[in-house]
């Protein structure tokens, strides 16, 4: 294990970029709606979210895209690795990682799943995390917990 000081760094594929952020996050999840999909060009994006105040980037400028009003999607200007998205509209501030972006991304682990009912519909994982159609704010009930299908061959997912 690395020590406390070296948890929560990051950056980019090729370096110009560098993050550092402090203690644990408020939540990791993973996303499928579409605007992070597009962003960051997967099946799914799988978020670290802190307070904007515990981030520090340590090496380079991220440039940031405004995807919507109050919100940044930041990129490497050299590689173009997503990295972030950005808000000033949550109180407090807070910043999303794209989890690979850590140099150590084991050290966080996802605990559900944000608009889920938008996911590719050929898309699925065998976790049993709860899943939302949106962002479980405001007391949202879960829809379901676990796979949409039957999961992997093996596995056996209570129906819900
Ligand atoms: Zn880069
Ligand atoms: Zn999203």
């Amino acid at each position: 294990m690395g020590d406390k000081t070296e948890t929560g760094a990051g950056g980019c594929l090729c370096g110009a970029v560098r993050f550092q952020a402090a203690g644990e996050p408020v939540v990791t999840g993973h996303c499928h709606c579409s605007d992070c999909r597009r962003h960051n060009g997967g099946p799914v994006v799988t978020l670290v979210i802190f307070p904007a105040d515990k981030v520090r980037f340590t090496v380079g400028e991220r440039k940031i895209y405004q995807s919507s009003p109050g919100f940044g999607r930041a990129f490497c200007g050299q590689c173009g690795t997503p990295l972030t998205i950005e808000s000033e509209k949550h109180d407090p501030p807070n910043i999303e990682f794209h989890i690979s972006t850590f140099d150590d991304p084991d050290a966080y682990v996802p605990s559900l799943h944000w608009y889920h009912s938008r996911r590719l519909a050929w898309f699925d994982v065998a976790d049993d995390l709860p899943r939302y159609h949106g962002l479980n704010r405001d007391g949202e009930e879960q829809y379901r917990h676990g796979a949409a299908t039957k999961g992997l061959p093996g596995y056996n997912f209570p129906e819900s």
